[in-house]
């Protein structure tokens, strides 16, 4: 199975994707994800320019010495564009496998673990009755998981709140809500008035919900460390499923004063990309569980034995999946998620109709979970036609500014 063509297809149906497409000189086609918010075109010059090129002619059930080739030969390690684009060469060399065996990829990963993937749905409102609609919407749709996001009073525009419309000049719609922006939008943050606000609105949502509905939350790397450790106090009562990215990350040791002052179970690293950024994290038992996308970490391999070793410690999964993550991505998580033991969660935002037409899925979402299909391989595949006709946009992520202008985390 000689890989005999590499191509990189950039679309935008709804958003940005970058699809990495391998065929082989026995007329397979496999397909890796490489899509790196807001720099996607680093990671199409990656693969296009020093990658392609060095997958012709190779063979592609050689999966384990390509990653080994592609991480080593390359001498500069780790890096987000780096391992996107080791992921998306990853991700096709395991589809063409999958086809190649005849069988759905997860069974090439040890076989399902469970009949499905419990899956949770973003909630956010400006308002608290705003949340409370947005949270029923979900619960509507299927989902039985919650990530809750609130607007803080004082506050114009922050994470997760849909920006005032219509926009003004220049501070467009959040690029996750699909409009491109020449750009970055800029939004407001105060930490003291959202420790304040954030307990009285988890408060108000069990009021509403009960006990039992799985809620979660993320802080976006806006805490400091004694800021962190106290949200997680303050939220003790109202039992979150987990507190996610309290404090920026690339300090390990930051966490261990977290750690040590709530039981909130934590969240981190979807910003990570090797499993060499939770090694202190895993051994420490740090936090409760690993946020790193197939996408972002040089593919089911790598990721595959960073969760492999967070399994060792009692730490499982919980795969980054916004938007951005694109249907081929997404499928590579639900195929790990449904084989490794130690999955918990995942993150799971729904594409828009166009990006559905672009990349047809035999994935389901029923009742809370998510399945990837049994079809042979990935199950998705790409319509060329369909991504012909939505060129890429350039499009930036959101900048975060105090009060005083100072730039803060994002
Ligand atoms: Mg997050």
């Amino acid at each position: 199975m000689r890989i005999v063509d590499a191509e990189v297809v950039v679309t935008s149906p709804d958003r940005n994707f970058v699809t990495l497409v391998l065929r082989t000189d026995d007329g397979l086609t496999g397909i890796g994800d490489g899509t790196l918010n807001g720099r996607e075109l680093a990671v199409v010059a990656y693969l296009r320019e020093h990658v392609a090129p060095l997958l012709l002619g190779r063979d592609a059930h050689r999966i384990e010495d390509t990653w080994q080739l592609l991480y080593r030969g390359a001498y500069w390690r780790r890096g987000p564009v780096t391992m996107a684009a080791i992921a998306a060469v990853d991700v096709a060399l395991w589809d063409l496998k999958a086809q190649a065996a005849q069988m759905p990829l997860y069974q090439l990963l040890g076989g399902a673990s469970r009949t499905g993937l419990m899956a949770y749905g973003h909630a956010s409102g400006q308002t608290l009755p705003e949340l409370v609609e947005s949270i029923h919407a979900r619960l509507e749709e299927g989902y039985r998981s919650i990530r809750v996001q609130s607007g803080v009073p004082g506050l114009r525009s922050i994470y997760g709140i849909s920006a005032p419309s219509p926009a003004q000049p220049g501070q467009e719609t959040h690029p996750t809500q699909g409009s491109p922006v020449a750009r970055p939008a800029e939004e407001d943050w105060d930490s003291r008035a959202y420790l304040r606000h954030l307990p009285g609105v988890f408060e108000a949502v069990r009021a509403e919900f009960g006990p039992e509905l799985p809620l979660l939350h993320d802080v976006h790397h806006r805490l400091t460390p004694v800021q962190a450790a106290r949200l997680g106090k303050d939220l003790e009562p109202y039992d979150l499923f987990w507190l996610e990215d309290c404090t920026p990350a690339e300090n390990q040791e930051a966490l261990r004063l977290v750690r040590q002052h709530t039981t909130t179970p934590l969240a981190v690293g979807e910003v990570f990309n090797t499993a060499w950024d939770y090694q202190t994290l895993l051994r420490e038992q740090l936090i409760d569980y690993v946020r790193s996308a197939v996408t972002h970490t040089g593919g089911i391999s790598h990721l595959r034995k960073l969760l492999d070793q967070a399994a060792l410690h009692q730490i499982r999964a919980g795969m980054h999946g916004p938007t951005d993550i694109s249907p081929v991505g997404m499928a590579a998580q639900l195929h790990l998620g449904l084989a490794i033991h130690n999955f918990g969660i995942q993150e799971y935002a729904r594409h828009g109709a166009l990006t559905d037409e672009v990349f047809r899925q035999t994935s389901t979402f029923r009742d809370g979970h998510l399945h990837p299909g049994d079809e042979p391989g990935l199950g998705v595949t790409l319509d060329l036609e369909a991504a012909a006709r939505h060129p890429y946009r350039p499009a930036y992520l959101p900048v975060n500014r105090l009060a005083d202008q100072t730039v803060h985390d994002w």
